[in-house]
Order: C-alpha cells, then sequence, then structure tokens
C-alpha cells in the first residue's frame, strides 16, 4: 500500500471539494484499475477519473479547484 512515489513532493491527504468543500476520497476503481475522485454531496457535480495513480487523482484534483476559483473568483 505505502509506496514513496505516492507520497511525493508536497503532495497531502484530505483535499476538499472545489464547489462545496466536502471531503472528497480518492478511490481505486478495480474494474478498470484506474483511480477516481468524487465528491460526495448527492447534488454536486464533481467527479474525475481514469487517473494512473493516486497521486495523478489528487494532481487533477487541485487542478480542477483552481480552475475552478479562475472562473468564479
Ligand atoms: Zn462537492
Amino acid at each position: 500500500m505505502t509506496n514513496s512515489d505516492e507520497y511525493a513532493g508536497d503532495m497531502r491527504w484530505g483535499w476538499t471539494c472545489p464547489r462545496c468543500n466536502a471531503d472528497v476520497p480518492v478511490h481505486r476503481d478495480d474494474d478498470s484499475e484506474t483511480f477516481r475522485w468524487e465528491c460526495p454531496v448527492d447534488d454536486c457535480p464533481s467527479v474525475g477519473f481514469g487517473f494512473t495513480s493516486r497521486r495523478r487523482a489528487r494532481i487533477a484534483l487541485r487542478e480542477y479547484r483552481e480552475a475552478y476559483r479562475n472562473i468564479y473568483r
């Protein structure tokens, strides 16, 4: 489970949804062997999937958050 690459750089757990600030967990999708993050709030559309690693999913979530801020600032 612990892979040093997964914790490289300044990546931290506990990131939150850019729309509603709910905690967004990253899951492994066993069917496609990719990682996905999905906001747990029912009426919130924030989602990302198809990432090859947990770290990439986190990077994508950060980029999503920054893009969202730029649009709605
Ligand atoms: Zn959300």
